[in-house]
């Protein structure tokens, strides 16, 4: 007899897009007139075109290949140095950040290294994780056998979830000093689905948390690109100290559009050290060094070219572009929204906008209104975690002309 993973039991069965996708085919069954009218602006998947830089990059790649004498086989497991070189000069020591080449890990996803980086922590670590969030840390926590069940709330018995409310800015605040210290934080700045980006002061605190006690905070960079105030810090390296306890990811995906492509890089700097039972202090970026040589075999060659090709001046000017068209959507639905009187935030320094439920609905309810009245898909706050009941978060990425028609219908429709 094969046992299997118990832990995966504990698992809610991925709730949230199968429960929209069946209240959409529901509706769309029984009023298949609105069907031509539904926009979806539910998943956070980006929607315009790749840049040119890199698709030319990858077709010169393609080409190389095809050639027994520029021909590649298995790269390097940790990337390429050209992209790594390329990440490490653009993205840190160009804004004056100690990153070195040698610290990135390349790889395919930043949602497989959020997940993955779980093989070099222990177990019994007390883990922090905000609510709501990307649904990634939990899930991952709990197949790792990090936490018990369930409660009827949905809330794991072993994650001290970290609120995310209005009255923190939707970014955790440090516990009190009477709380048990947590050991491995998660932080996503800018946040999926708030929007909402960590300021300095509270990075500072977080990092003068971790180092006080020996934690580690994993930083999730994926919406980096979408920062906009000079004064948000676009990496947790911005913050002193922050070499000495964090762990950052940042993705490809939607700073280049690459979520088809798939690309994205960790940093573990040398300086991070993680604790043995017995107290001994060692580095954790030969592990991860380790783990990636073991349980990887790199990203495609081909892709990574593209996303160096991120970097060249065209490139960086494509990305631009991109951003910016992202950011004008959420601009429109921002404003859109408060026309409508809704109350919202983020979609400044991020793609999504938070707002709150008219009339304290609840985050489903508020679904069903925007579906059958609207006939936009939107994401239910609750989704994301317990604190995010009476939200809901709309997506920017979208065409320019479909937000234009989703503000017209909330002004008008709702
Ligand atoms: C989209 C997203 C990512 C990126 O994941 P990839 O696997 O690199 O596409 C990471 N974190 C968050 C919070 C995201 O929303």
């Amino acid at each position: 007899m094969a046992y299997l993973n118990e832990n995966y039991l504990k698992l809610k069965a991925g709730y949230l897009f199968p429960e929209i996708g069946r209240r959409v085919a529901a509706f769309t069954s029984a009023h298949p007139e609105a069907a031509s009218r539904l926009i979806r602006c539910g998943i956070g998947d980006v929607t315009e075109a790749l840049p040119a830089a890199a698709r030319d990059a990858m077709h010169a790649a393609i080409d190389e290949l095809g050639d027994r004498t520029t021909f590649k086989g298995y790269g390097p497991e940790q990337g390429y140095d050209f992209l790594r070189v390329a990440i490490a000069e653009n993205m840190f020591q160009a804004r004056g950040l100690d990153v070195a080449a040698d610290e990135i890990f390349v790889s395919d996803g930043s949602k497989c290294d959020t997940g993955n980086i779980l093989d070099i922590f222990g177990q019994g670590n007390r883990l922090g994780i905000p609510d709501p969030v990307y649904p990634v840390y939990v899930d991952t926590n709990v197949m790792a056998g990090n936490t018990g069940d369930a409660d009827s709330t949905g809330a794991y018995e072993g994650i001290h979830y970290l609120p995310c409310t209005e009255a923190n800015g939707f970014m955790p605040d440090v516990p009190s000093s009477e709380e048990a210290p947590l050991d491995l934080i998660y932080l996503c700045s800018p946040n999926n689905p708030t929007g909402a980006a960590a300021t300095r002061e509270k990075l500072q605190a977080w990092v003068d948390y971790a180092r006080q006690h020996g934690a580690v905070i994993l930083f999730d960079a994926a919406y980096e690109a979408f920062i906009t105030d000079p004064a948000i810090p676009k990496s947790i390296y911005e913050i002193p100290g922050a070499r000495e306890c964090a762990i950052e990811f940042r993705s490809f995906s939607k700073h280049g559009g690459f979520t088809g492509v798939r690309c994205a890089f960790t940093v573990v700097p040398k300086t991070l050290l993680g604790s043995t039972r017995d107290g001994r202090k060692m580095p954790l970026h030969p592990l991860w060094s380790r783990r990636m040589t073991t349980k990887f075999n790199g990203a495609s060659y081909i892709v990574q070219k593209g996303a160096a090709a991120l970097f060249s001046e065209a490139g960086k000017s494509e990305v631009n572009a991109l951003i910016a068209h992202y950011l004008g959507n959420a601009a429109v639905l921002r404003e859109a929204a408060q026309d409508a009187g809704l109350t919202s935030f983020g979609g400044v320094n991020a793609p999504y906008i938070w707002v709150k439920t008219p009339n304290n609905l609840g985050s489903w309810e508020f679904f069903d209104v925007m579906l059958h009245k609207l006939n936009v898909v939107v994401t239910p706050g609750a989704g994301f975690g317990a604190a995010g009941e009476g939200f809901f978060r709309i997506s920017a990425f979208n065409s320019r002309a479909n937000v234009i028609e989703v503000g017209r219908r909330l002004r008008e429709e709702l």
